[in-house]
C-alpha cells in the first residue's frame, strides 16, 4: 500500500534531519537514549570493563567505559557513574572504535619530500622529525622574530603546545577555529552585555519556553544538552525555532519561524520592541540590573512588527505570537546562546540582541533561564609566561576588533602571511585543526601556507591541511592516552546539585609510533633551547599534578570508576551587582553600535541561492569523515533544495549534482539533491564536514561536497574579527551544465 505524503502532512510530521539516514538511526542519534545503532552482532562476554574514558568525537567530552578483550577495545558505552551523559553516548561516540582502529590513521613521523599540497611522504624517525621541527622553528624565530610563527590549534591535546608558543616562544598569532569561526562571537557578545561567557548555559530542562535561533538539536547532538532539551519539551516547554530550514528542532516546535537568512537581528529587535511597547518586559529585573534602558528603548523603537516582517519575510502576527509566548512564560525562558554563530559578519549584534532579550525577560539566574552552574575549577599545569610585550599583536597594530576573542583573528594572520605586512609570518604549527575545512577561502589559506619557511602538523588522521605539512607527526587518539580533565555538574541543574571531575584515562595502549602532545612539545622545546622551561615530564605527570591540587590522583580516580563526584552549589540566583549593558558606552567609544542593531546582508545575485550549512547527527565536521560506521550511516551530505524550485529546475530527489559559487569556484566532488518543502526557496543547505580531498582517506575522500570549498567571500565581524561563513551564493551543476536557481 502506498501512502501519499502531502506537503502539509510532511511538514506536520516529518523530521527532515539527516535526510539520508534510516529513521531508526536518526532517532538514535537524536535522543542519545537508545541502543547503539552500530553495535556489531555478538556478545561481549569475556570482556573486561575499563573505566575513565572521555570521548572526543566532539568537544562535549562524555564519560565512557570500554569493553576490552585481549587488549583490544571492542565496545564503548557511557559510564554509568556519569552525572552528565550517564550510560548514553551518541552514534559518533559509539563509532569511536572505528577511529581508534582506522587503518588510514597516521602511524609514524612523516617528511614531505614532494610539494606542499602535493605531498610525497617518507617515513622518518622521531629523532629526525623532532630535530627538523626544532631547528626550523628556531631558524624562523631567529631570522624574523617570535611573532613570525603562527599557530592553529584545536582540541584537548593542542592546549599545552598552544601555551608553549604563546607563553614561552611569545607569538600572539594563535588562531583557534573554535573561537574565530565558531563560538568566539557568542562569548564576546555575552561578555560585553553581562560579563559572563555563556557556554551553552541555559536550563532547558526546567524551561517553560525555549527559543532557538538557528540551533538544530537532534542534528547537532551533545548528549547531556540534548537530554536537557528533550526533558524541557517532555515537561511541556513551548519551543520556538527560528530557522530557514525545517530542522529536527523545527519539527518539534510550537512555532517555526521560517526566517530569511541574515535577518535574525531584525526579528529579535521587533520582539524586544513589542515587549517594551506593550509593557511586557520584567520591569523589576530591568530596574535592578539593566544599564541604559531609556537609550535602548529609544534605539529599538523603529523595530515595529511590520518593519521586521518585511525584512525577515515572515508574517508580523507570527513575530507578535513569539513575543507573546515568551512574555507569557517569562522568566522561565531559555534563549539559547547558540554555538556555531559565525554566520554573516554582523553576528556580534545578533548575539548581543539574544543576551538583551534574555535580560528584559528577567530570564537570568532563574529556573529555565540563563543559568551557569559552577563546576570544580582544575587549574592546568602550564608553561611559565615569558617577558613578551604586546607590541606585535596584529589586532592592536591595526587598532581593530576591540571585542576579539583570545588569540589573533585568522584573517589578520592570513593577510600578514600574504602581504608580509606589518611583518612576515614564516613558520606555521597546525595542531589538531584542519584550517582547509574551517576557514573560508581555501585559496587564501594555500597562499599563506605556500610562502612559509616551515609548516608542521600534528594530528591523528590525514586531513586536507596535513597535505601542506613539511613534517607530519602522529598522535594517539583520545582512547589511548591521559589528557584533559573534564569537570561539570549534574546535567539537570534543578535535580541535584553535584559536581564531577573526570580526567581522560586510556582505555587501551597507544599503537605504532604515536606520541602524545606533551612528549612531542617537550622534545621540540628542548631542541629550541627551552629545556629549562619544561613544566612536566609527561602527560600522566601533568594530569596527576592537576588532580593533586583538588586532592585527587589518577590512582584515586581509578578506584572511583573514572569519575569523582562531590556536592555542588545551587546554581540559581542573581548576583546583586550584576549589570546588563542594554546600552554600552564602551561599545560606542570604540565605534560600534551601543545597542543591538540590525545590519543588512547582501542579497543573492540572480540565478543564485544562499548556501547555509549545519551539522549532521552522525558526523562532527572534519573529525569523523573517514569513520566507516558513520560513513555507512550518512555517506554524503545531500543538498537540500525547495521542492517547487527543484520542479522548475527539472531536478528530482537523488539527482547527482555539484555546486558552483558566485566567485566561480566549483565543488571538487558531487553529492545528491534532497528535494523538500522544508527549506526556503532562496536557500540551499548542506551538512558541513564532507568532501575531503586527501587521497589517504580511503573512506572519506571525495565523499559528498566540501561546503567550505564554496565559502570564498569574506565577511569579517567588526567587533570580534571572526569570519562570517554564510555569505556565499551557489548554483547547481548537473551533467556538466550549470543550472540557475529561479527566484
Ligand atoms: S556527544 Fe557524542 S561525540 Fe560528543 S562527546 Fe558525547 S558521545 Fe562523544
Amino acid at each position: 500500500m502506498s501512502v501519499k505524503v502531502t506537503r502539509r502532512k510532511f511538514l506536520q510530521t516529518a523530521s527532515l534531519a539527516a535526510a539520508s539516514i534510516p529513521l531508526a538511526k536518526v532517532v538514535a542519534a537524536e535522543t542519545g537514549f537508545v541502543k547503539n545503532p552500530f553495535t556489531p552482532p555478538g556478545s561481549f562476554t569475556g570482556t573486561q570493563t575499563v573505566t575513565g574514558g572521555v570521548c572526543e568525537m566532539c568537544f562535549w567530552r562524555c564519560q565512557l567505559v570500554g569493553k576490552v578483550r585481549d587488549k583490544k577495545l571492542v565496545k564503548l558505552e557511557g559510564n554509568p557513574k556519569s552525572i552528565d551523559n550517564g550510560k548514553s553516548i551518541c552514534a559518533r561516540g559509539n563509532a569511536g572504535i572505528k577511529l581508534l582502529y582506522d587503518p588510514d590513521r597516521l602511524k609514524f613521523p612523516l617528511k614531505n619530500v614532494g610539494e606542499r599540497g602535493k605531498p610525497v611522504w617518507k617515513q622518518i624517525s622521531w629523532e629526525e622529525a623532532l630535530d627538523e621541527c626544532g631547528a626550523r622553528l628556531k631558524a624562523v624565530q631567529e631570522k624574523y622574530g617570535s611573532h613570525d610563527i603562527a599557530m592553529f590549534p584545536h582540541g584537548a591535546s593542542a592546549k599545552y603546545p598552544m601555551d608553549f608558543f604563546e607563553k614561552v616562544v611569545g607569538t600572539h598569532n594563535v588562531s583557534e577555529a573554535s573561537f574565530f569561526q565558531c563560538r568566539g562571537i557568542r562569548d564576546s557578545a555575552y561578555m560585553a552585555t553581562f560579563s559572563v561567557p555563556p557556554d551553552e548555559s541555559v536550563d532547558m530542562a526546567n524551561a517553560r519556553a525555549i527559543l532557538l535561533i538557528g540551533c538544530h538539536f537532534g542534528e547537532n547532538v551533545h548528549v547531556s544538552h540534548v537530554k536537557a532539551y528533550l526533558k524541557g519539551l517532555e515537561n511541556g516547554a513551548k519551543l520556538v525555532v527560528v530557522d530557514p530550514r525545517y530542522s529536527a528542532s523545527a519539527a518539534k516546535s510550537h512555532i517555526w519561524v521560517q526566517i530569511k537568512p541574515g535577518t535574525d537581528t531584525a526579528f529579535l529587535l521587533a520582539v524586544m520592541n513589542y515587549l517594551v511597547e506593550k509593557d511586557k518586559y520584567d520591569k523589576q529585573f530591568v530596574a535592578a540590573h539593566c544599564v541604559g534602558f531609556s537609550q535602548f528603548k529609544h534605539g529599538i523603537s523603529h523595530a515595529s512588527l511590520d518593519w521586521a516582517a518585511r525584512i525577515c519575510d515572515v508574517p508580523a502576527r507570527q513575530i507578535q505570537e513569539v513575543a507573546e509566548l515568551l512574555a507569557a512564560n517569562a522568566p522561565n525562558v531559555s534563549i539559547h546562546p547558540g554555538r556555531h554563530v559565525s554566520w554573516y559578519g554582523n553576528d556580534f549584534q545578533r548575539v548581543r540582541a539574544q543576551a538583551c532579550l534574555t535580560a528584559i525577560l528577567g530570564a537570568i539566574g532563574v529556573k529555565g533561564g540563563f543559568v551557569k552552574p559552577k563546576g570544580v575549577k582544575v587549574k592546568a599545569i602550564s608553561w611559565p609566561k615569558g617577558e613578551h610585550g604586546g607590541e606585535h599583536n596584529l589586532r592592536l597594530l591595526a587598532d581593530l576588533h576591540h571585542y576579539s576573542p583570545p588569540g589573533t583573528p585568522t584573517e589578520l594572520i592570513r593577510d600578514a602571511c600574504i602581504s608580509g605586512k606589518p611583518y612576515p609570518i614564516k613558520g606555521c604549527v597546525i595542531w589538531g585543526q584542519n584550517p582547509m575545512q574551517t576557514i573560508p577561502n581555501q585559496q587564501k589559506t594555500v597562499a599563506a601556507l605556500k610562502q612559509m619557511d616551515f609548516v608542521m602538523c600534528v594530528d591523528i588522521m590525514p586531513t586536507d591541511i596535513t597535505m601542506y605539512a613539511d613534517i607530519l607527526l602522529p598522535e594517539p587518539c583520545y582512547l589511548e592516552k591521559y589528557d584533559f580533565i573534564k569537570t561539570g555538574t549534574q546535567w539537570n541543574f534543578a535535580d541535584k546539585h553535584q559536581q564531577y571531575i573526570a580526567p581522560r584515562m586510556p582505555l587501551v595502549d597507544a599503537m605504532f609510533e604515536r606520541r602524545d602532545g606533551v612528549w612531542i612539545m617537550n622534545e621540540i622545546a628542548k631542541r629550541m633551547g627551552y629545556e629549562d622551561k619544561i613544566p612536566v615530564a609527561s602527560l600522566e605527570e601533568k594530569i596527576n599534578k592537576e588532580l593533586a591540587a583538588v586532592n585527587l590522583s589518577i590512582e584515586q580516580l581509578k578506584k572511583e570508576e573514572g569519575i569523582h563526584i562531590q556536592d555542588g552549589k545551587d546554581p540559581y540566583g542573581v548576583a546583586e551587582d550584576l549589570e546588563v549593558l542594554l546600552y554600552s558606552e564602551d561599545l560606542e567609544e570604540n565605534g560600534y553600535p551601543p545597542i543591538p542593531t540590525y545590519i543588512p546582508v547582501e542579497e543573492a545575485p540572480q540565478g543564485y541561492s544562499r548556501l547555509v550549512y549545519g551539522r549532521a547527527p552522525v558526523h562532527t565536521f572534519n573529525r569523523s569523515q573517514n569513520n566507516v560506521w558513520l560513513h555507512q550511516a550518512m555517506p554524503v551530505n545531500p543538498v537540500w533544495l525547495n521542492d517547487e524550485i527543484a520542479g522548475k529546475m527539472g531536478l528530482k530527489e537523488g539527482d547527482e549534482v555539484g555546486l558552483v559559487n558566485s566567485d566561480g569556484i566549483t565543488s571538487s566532488s558531487r553529492t545528491v539533491v534532497k528535494v523538500t518543502p522544508g527549506i526556503r526557496k532562496d536557500t540551499v543547505y548542506m551538512a558541513h564536514g564532507y568532501g575531503s580531498r586527501n587521497p589517504l582517506l580511503t573512506v572519506g575522500a571525495n565523499a559528498g561536497v566540501d561546503d567550505q570549498e564554496l565559502i570564498t567571500r569574506l565577511a569579517i565581524d567588526p567587533e570580534t574579527g571572526c569570519n562570517g561563513m554564510r555569505n556565499n551564493f551557489v548554483k547547481l551543476v548537473k551533467d556538466g551544465k550549470v543550472l540557475d536557481i529561479p527566484a
